[in-house]
Order: structure tokens, then C-alpha cells, then sequence
């Protein structure tokens, strides 16, 4: 049941009419400029505007931040995680609580994370991988536990996300082709048992697409992933440590065979270029913890590039972390503040240069996809990276 690739439609939400999704398309594409797409998700807690940055807030909370920062900032939809908080404090606890969105006290949509990518790179803690599923340790307590599709549903069901992704298989970058092919049957095995598992109300599945660099696998996970017809899909297990180069040009050629009437979802990517390079590509959403975890390193990330705001040139800088940042750092506080309370381990260094760091990407995806709606994206994108280069050099 797949759509036609590059044909453009509109398709609608599985559970139209029970009041709790908008009415509409649940996803369109509202501009194009070469394969840059500008375009509107409709969840059931609201629009999300694509291309869109989404923060992470694995453990039910974007570190150091109150909710009302991180909506403030212009963050749309954020992440859960489907490993961490099945472990602390359980799904189940969440579900009796009201659902994920009320214990965390944010109200728009949130995308929930299947655990395969945490269960596949805590390697050391897998036990045994097979077809029904993969059994490992959990990093709480040690336990043995055991994950499958159906598992994955049910956590994300209880957890009430807007979006729930599929269980899939992550290959380490330098793993064999023979288990590489592997990983990408079994993902696919997974999807198709998790696609037939019950869902909560109003909630929208993506699958993944797997098969690394590789040109024949990752086609036919895609053709595989996008013949299970989910409501979007990603391109997972790239930005795990393969060659840059060759991660964007599969990027470039993987998101054209992605249908091109749901939301394309590159996992795991939040640098400047990284996000100009995806976007160009027809990537609509994308997730990283980056600018939130460079930030606890006393970082902040700038048009020029980063800043550390450790070192001693900064001890009398009375500029702001980056001139023209509307930032609730920038607004107020100094180079030279910051770097004090980030030498003194002052939690409120962190939280500035958190504010700051999502402020800075979700900026630029936002003034990418203005220049998407006006025709201007090579133009936006060369000018960034011309920024960037020019103050590396
Ligand atoms: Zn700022």
C-alpha cells in the first residue's frame, strides 16, 4: 500500500474521526525548492512545521530546561525515549499518570524512540539477538530483558506519544555485509510484526529504514520499510561513525527513494552543516542531542562555529555568546559572565548555554525553511556554510 514515489499526495490519519486528531491531511508538503521541502505534520498536540529540529529529552525532560524554555526557544516536537523510561520510571506508571505529555508538562507532540538504537549500541549489554527479538541488560539494574516489536508498541502506547517508531536493528558502521543484510531483514521482519500491533489513539507510526552505506541494502530496506506503508520514515544507522562524505551523499541518494508524501526523518543529526546537507537532501525532520550535551561541556555553538567558553580569552569579552541571538542568554548575559560560571561549575552556565545551543539550531532550520518558501535555499545554505568555513580558516 505504499504511495507512488515522487507522485505528491495527501494522506490521512489512521484514526480520523475520533476527535483526538486534527482534522486534514496528517502531512503536506507546502513548498518545494529542489528537493528542500517546506511542509506542515499534523499530530494529535498540534502542527509541527518542517523541516523541523526536535530536542531530545531522553529521560522525560530536555536537560536542564523548563518546558515553557524549550517551547519558548521554538522547539515544535521533542523526543522520548522508549528504552529509558520503560526502565525509570515504567511506562506503565506513565500511562497511570495521565500519559507522557502530562507527567513531563509539555503539551504539543512528542516523537517517541523505538530503544533499538539503545539497545544496539550498549553492546556489550545484548545477550542474544533473533528473529522474535533481542534480549541484553538493562543499564538500571542488569536485568536480563527482553525487547520485541510488540514490546515496543505496547511501551509507546502506554507512554502516549504523538509518534511512535518502529524496533529496528542498528549495525554497528564497521559491521560485515553478511550481518549487515541481516540487520536489514530483521528490521524489516520487525516492522511488519510491530505495524500489526495496536497503537494509541491518534498516534502515528514511523518505520526505519536500515542498511548503512551500502546502495543495495539500504534501497531495499527502504522498498521494504515504505511497502509496510507506516505514516512516515526514517533513514536510520548513518551518524554512527561512518565516513562524513559518504553519510551525505547516501543521504542525498536514501531520502529520494523515501515516498515523498510522508515525513522523512533523518535519525540522530544536529550540527550546522549536517542539518543544511539533510535538508537539501528532502529531509523534513531530524534529532540530536548535540547542542544540548555540547553545552554541559561549557560550548556554545555559533554561525561561526563553537565557542569554548572555558578558555581565558573570553575573561573580559563583554559580547554575548553571538551577536543577534534572541536567546534568553544572549539577551542579557556576557562571554565574560558565562565563562565564570562555567569555570565555577554554576548550574546556570549550563542552562544558558542550553538555552542558547537549541536557540542556535532550531534558528537555522527555521531560517531554512523560510528560504525553502522562498525559493532561496542553495543561496541560504551556501551563505552559512560560508560563515562557517570562513571563521575555521
Ligand atoms: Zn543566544
Amino acid at each position: 500500500m505504499s504511495a507512488p514515489v515522487g507522485e505528491p499526495s495527501r494522506f490521512r490519519h489512521p484514526s480520523q474521526g475520533t476527535g483526538l486528531v486534527p482534522p486534514g491531511p496528517v502531512f503536506e508538503v507546502t513548498s518545494e525548492d529542489g528537493r528542500a521541502r517546506a511542509g506542515v505534520l499534523r499530530t494529535a498536540h498540534g502542527e509541527v512545521r518542517t523541516p523541523a529540529f526536535m530536542p531530545v529529552g531522553t529521560k522525560g525532560t530536555v536537560k536542564m530546561l523548563h518546558p515553557d524554555e524549550v517551547r519558548a526557544l521554538g522547539a515544535q516536537m521533542i523526543l522520548g525515549n522508549t528504552y529509558h523510561l520503560h526502565f525509570r520510571p515504567g511506562d506503565e506508571l506513565i500511562a497511570e499518570l495521565g500519559g507522557l505529555h502530562r507527567f513531563m508538562g509539555w503539551s504539543g507532540p512528542i516523537l517517541t524512540d523505538s530503544g533499538g538504537f539503545q539497545v544496539f549500541s550498549l553492546r556489550d549489554t545484548i545477550a542474544r539477538v533473533d528473529d522474535d527479538g533481542v534480549t541484553f541488560r538493562n543499564v538500571y539494574d542488569g536485568a536480563a530483558t527482553r525487547f520485541t516489536p510488540e514490546l515496543a508498541a505496547a511501551i509507546q502506547r502506554n507512554l502516549g506519544s504523538d509518534v511512535a517508531m518502529c524496533l529496528d536493528q542498528v549495525p554497528a558502521a564497521d559491521v560485515t555485509r553478511r550481518r549487515l543484510e541481516e540487520a536489514v531483514r530483521r528490521t524489516t521482519l520487525w516492522a511488519a510484526r510491530q505495524a500489526q500491533a495496536p497503537r494509541g489513539d491518534g498516534q502515528l507510526r514511523f518505520g526505519i529504514t536500515q542498511g548503512g552505506v551500502d546502495p543495495e541494502l539500504r534501497r531495499r530496506s527502504i522498498e521494504e520499510i515504505a511497502e509496510l506503508g507506516f505514516d512516515g520514515n526514517a533513514i536510520g544507522g548513518l551518524a554512527i561513525g561512518e565516513d562524513r562524505d559518504t553519510m551525505f551523499e547516501t543521504t542525498d541518494w536514501a531520502t529520494a527513494l523515501l515516498p515523498a508524501d510522508r515525513p522523512r526523518y533523518f535519525m540522530g543529526i544536529g550540527d550546522a552543516e549536517g542539518i543544511l546537507e539533510v535538508v537539501e537532501a528532502g529531509i523534513d525532520l531530524f534529532d540530536c542531542v548535540l547542542p544540548t550535551r555540547t553545552a554541559r561541556t561549557g560550548s556554545a555553538l555559533t554561525a561561526e562555529g563553537r565557542l569554548n567558553l572555558r578558555a581565558a580569552a573570553y575573561a573580559r569579552d563583554e559580547r554575548p555568546l553571538e551577536e543577534g541571538c534572541d536567546c534568553p542568554a544572549c539577551e542579557r548575559f556576557t562571554r565574560a559572565y558565562i565563562r565564570h560560571l562555567v569555570n565555577q561549575n554554576e548550574l546556570l552556565g549550563l542552562r544558558l548555554l542550553s538555552l542558547h545551543n537549541l536557540r542556535f539550531v532550531i534558528g537555522l532550520t527555521a531560517g531554512a525553511r523560510d528560504a525553502i518558501e522562498r525559493g532561496s535555499f542553495a543561496s541560504y545554505k551556501r551563505e552559512r556554510l560560508e560563515r562557517l568555513t570562513w571563521a575555521a580558516s
